[in-house]
This record gives C-alpha cells, structure tokens and sequence, in this order.
C-alpha cells in the first residue's frame, strides 16, 4: 500500500513552508500519510504538520539534534521509515534536504530522485521532472526498481492547502547515539530579519545594472516595499555589493517564487538555473535584446534608474 513519510524541516521553531507543500500535495492525493519531526523544543509542531494532513507523527526531540547532523537524522529517519513502514519518503530540497536524500536512500539500499520541479505520484509510481546541466535539459526520471522510494522536491514547486485534521497522533522515537565523527558546534547565520530566499513567496534580485552598492540600495525598497525576499545574481555578490547567501542561480540558491523581479540582470543561463521555476518573471532591462526577456512574461525596457523609483511609488500608491 502506498504511504508517505515526509521528512519535515524546521527554521527557528517553525515548519517551513516546503514541508507544507509536500504534506498538502500528498494530502490532495488521499495518500496515507505520516510525517517526522527532528531538532530540539520541537515537538509542539506535530499539531502544525496534522493541520496539512500528517496523520501520525514521529517525533525526535532532543538538544543533541538542535543542529542538524547527517549521521544521526540519517537515523531518525530510517528509523521512523521502518515504524511507519512507509513505501515513499519525501523531503524538501534544501541545503539539508540535498544532503539528507542521498544519505537516506543509501541507507535504505534505494535510488533516490533529487531536486524536483515536477512530480506525478500514482500509487508508486512516480513521474518526475528535474532540471540538469544548468537548466539546459529537463530529465524526465521514474524508479526502476522495487523498494522504497526516496525523493526530495524544491520549495515552490507545489500548492499549499491546509487540510481539515487538527491534531496528531504523535509518537516518540529514541535518539541515536552522539557520532563522535562529526560534530557541528555552531551554525552562523549571516543575516538577521532578511525574508529568507527559499521560503518567500516574491523576490527581486539585483544585477551588475545596479552599477554598486547605491543601485543596491536604491532597489531595497521595492523588495520591501512589497514583502519581497532580496537576492542578486553572482556578479553582484562577486563584486561585494550583497553578500554571497544572497545569491540565486547555479552555484547559489534555486528559487521558484510566485513572482521574481530580475533588475539590471542579463539572464545569463547560470542565475536561470536558479530562478527559471519562478511562477511569474518580471524583468527590468535597458537592452532589448538581453536573454533575460525570453524567459520573462513581463518586461521593461529601461533604465533601472528610472523604471525602479517609479515602481516603489506605485506601490506605495497602492498601499496607501
Ligand atoms: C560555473 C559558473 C557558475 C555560475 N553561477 C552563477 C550563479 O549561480 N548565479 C549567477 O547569477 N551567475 C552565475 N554565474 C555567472 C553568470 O555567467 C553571469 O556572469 C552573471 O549571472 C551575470 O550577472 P549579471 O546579469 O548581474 O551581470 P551582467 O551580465 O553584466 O548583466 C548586467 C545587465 O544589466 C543591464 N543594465 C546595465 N545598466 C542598466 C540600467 N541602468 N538599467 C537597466 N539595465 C541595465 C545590462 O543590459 C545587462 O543585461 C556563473 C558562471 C559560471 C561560469
């Protein structure tokens, strides 16, 4: 019988928005469906996980699991795999989720499908689209094989609808030994109170168009203006103008937000690998010819300068 185990992740105590969509597509499947829940003061989330249709939850709430670790969420999860005796396992493709799949299937003894932008699920059998070599081709991916199927999707490639349970059947696992191999101490965030890149839902990016810092900060309000997330493409982080965790594209973050503002930004096929999901593509370029525009479902032709003082008081217009 088909079920999934989600593999939820958790920011600052709350579930992250990718952990939703997975749940609420399962759910709007009818799939049967459990979810794991691993860190530290983190149990009181199960309740957030059943509210998108997580029926039973499996739960490693510890201080030793506060900071992620392969080894030991490797565990957790192959352990909550085996209790649930679930025949899928889904996680996000986040920096901890690209780590954690291949861990996971290798443990298992499975294939796994990574970084999804498209998935079909019937039964257990699986469709999947991902994108490769810089978004150049799109594979077309489905397993071969018997066994369970591990899988990680990228933020935004699904819906999020909450579902009408409310409250979880919530169960204890026990926590693996310290791995005396690995320890991480401290995880340093570079940024405080920025709309992180991976869970919001507009983004405008900057470009060398912006000329240096000035052209940075005379964008900033737009992006806040509107709730946006702040990123830039690499030239931009290269030259120090915003720092590299801002980065969107190849080598940087892959985002797939309802709305992407791409400003002063060539389109060069590196940052659209990482932005090319976006629902809808808005570009603001002085060249007519830059690629930017035939990926783009609105463009304007113009110079940033100009075009982007405009916008912030339109939008403030709206506002009121
Ligand atoms: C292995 C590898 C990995 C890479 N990874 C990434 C990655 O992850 N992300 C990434 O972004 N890049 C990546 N790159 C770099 C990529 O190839 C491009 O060099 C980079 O994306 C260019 O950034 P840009 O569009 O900001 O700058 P440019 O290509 O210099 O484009 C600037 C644009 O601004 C426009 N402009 C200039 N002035 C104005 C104005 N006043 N008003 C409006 N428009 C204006 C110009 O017409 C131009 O189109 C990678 C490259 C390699 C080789």
């Amino acid at each position: 019988m088909t079920k999934i185990l989600v593999v939820a992740e958790v920011k600052d105590s709350e579930i992250k928005k990718p952990t939703l969509e997975l749940l609420s597509y399962a759910n709007s499947l009818s799939l049967e469906t459990d979810a794991v829940l691993i860190g530290d003061g983190v149990s009181g989330q199960a309740d957030v996980l059943a509210g998108y249709g997580a029926k039973k939850v499996y739960v490693a709430d510890d201080p030793s699991l506060g900071l992620y670790s392969t080894s030991a969420y490797t565990s957790v999860v192959a352990d909550a795999a085996s209790q649930s005796g679930a025949s899928q396992i889904w996680l996000t493709s986040s920096e901890t989720g690209k780590d954690l799949t291949p861990r996971i299937a290798a443990r298992l003894g499975v294939g796994a499908i990574t970084d999804i932008t498209k998935l079909e699920v019937n039964g257990d059998n699986i469709k999947a689209s991902r994108p490769a070599m810089a978004t150049k081709v799109i594979q077309e991916c489905s397993f071969t094989q018997g066994g369970v199927r591990v899988l990680s999707v990228r933020g935004g490639a699904l819906d999020v609808i909450p579902a009408d349970a409310a409250s979880a059947d919530a169960v204890s696992l026990s926590i693996p030994e310290k791995d005396l191999r690995a320890a991480i101490k401290e995880v340093v965030s570079e940024a405080g109170g920025e709309i992180d890149l991976n869970e919001a839902n507009i983004i405008v990016s900057v470009g060398r168009g912006v000329k240096g810092p000035e052209g940075v900060d005379l964008v900033k309000p737009l992006a806040q203006a509107i709730g946006a997330g702040f990123g830039a493409s690499r030239a931009v982080c290269d030259a120090g103008w915003m720092p590299h965790s801002s980065q969107v594209g190849q080598t940087g973050k892959v985002v797939a937000p309802a709305v992407y503002f791409a400003i002063g930004i060539s389109g060069a096929i590196q940052h659209l690998a990482g932005m090319s999901g976006s629902k809808l593509i808005v570009a603001v370029n002085k060249d007519p010819d830059a690629p930017i525009f035939k990926v783009a479902d609105y463009g304007i032709v113009g110079d940033l300068f100009k075009v982007v003082p405009i916008l912030i008081e339109e939008v403030q217009k709206i506002k009121g």
